[in-house]
């Protein structure tokens, strides 16, 4: 379940992610007064078994029962706003009946391990985001420099900077050139961060790797730092939308 939102006094509009219709947005009716009417298991994140039925206007649901609750997530607020993020950006990504299985099974990889708890959060949230980019079609170059083609490998510095309007690295060569360019239609400075070549090497790893393989990988702080970052704003800027979901992740995260 990827949404739920109220409609009216009795009714609440939920939007479901499946396997083989990728979203599917449905009316519960009564289900915000009648406790009984779906025995209160229709909260977000969870997986269930539904049936509804369609003809004009949404469809209805007609009956839900309850596969996998992840009460962990929902009682945790640090991984509800994990949950909530990654949910949001499949929301807004993907469309009505649109299968989309890879990403299906990777968003119930992750809230599986989300809710177990033995994957640290930030490196659950990055691995989740690398293979949305890739599934999505939007995966960044991180292979070579964007402009001379040179590999990342043969880049002399550590730090190299990831443009991301260009949604590629750039060598060293090639970086004074392109921070002198003035483009006078854009607006506000070039979108740019830099990242170290350990912390690329892992996102590589996590963008090829198998999931269960990739839960595993070690990460240094500065790598989770940096990975968070670069996903973080990454992800966003290809998707042409600010998640407000992710301003609320950042504001637990800094309290926590
Ligand atoms: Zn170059």
């Amino acid at each position: 379940m990827l949404r739920r939102i109220d409609y009216g006094d009795y009714d609440l509009i939920i939007t479901f992610f499946t396997p083989d219709s990728g979203k599917v947005s449905v009316i519960a009716k009564s289900a915000k007064r009648s406790k009984k009417r779906f025995a209160g298991i229709l909260e977000l994140f969870s997986v269930l078994q539904v049936v509804f039925s369609r003809g004009r206007g949404l469809p209805v649901l007609q009956e839900a029962t309850l596969n996998q609750p992840f009460i962990k997530i929902r009682t945790d607020i640090k991984k509800t706003a994990y949950a909530s993020y990654w949910a949001e950006l499949i929301n807004e990504w993907i469309e009505e009946g649109e299968a989309q299985v890879r990403l299906y099974e990777l968003f119930l990889y992750v809230l599986g391990e989300l809710d177990i708890g033995n994957i640290p959060e930030p490196v659950l949230s990055i691995l989740f985001q690398m293979k949305f980019m890739s599934i999505s079609g939007f995966y960044p170059n991180l292979t070579h420099c964007n402009l001379c083609g040179i590999e990342m490998e043969n880049m002399k510095k550590n730090r190299i900077m990831f443009d991301l309007e260009g949604g590629g690295i750039v060598c060293e060569k090639c970086v004074s050139p392109l921070l002198s360019t003035h483009d006078p239609g854009r607006r506000g400075p070039v979108r740019r961060i830099y990242i170290s070549k350990g912390t690329i090497k892992q996102l590589l790893w996590f963008e090829n790797g198998n999931l269960e393989k990739s839960g595993r990988v070690r990460f240094s702080r500065q790598s989770l730092r940096e990975g968070l970052e670069f996903s973080e704003a990454f992800v966003p800027y290809h998707l042409g939308k600010m998640p407000r979901s992710l301003a609320f992740l950042r504001q637990i995260r800094r309290d926590a």
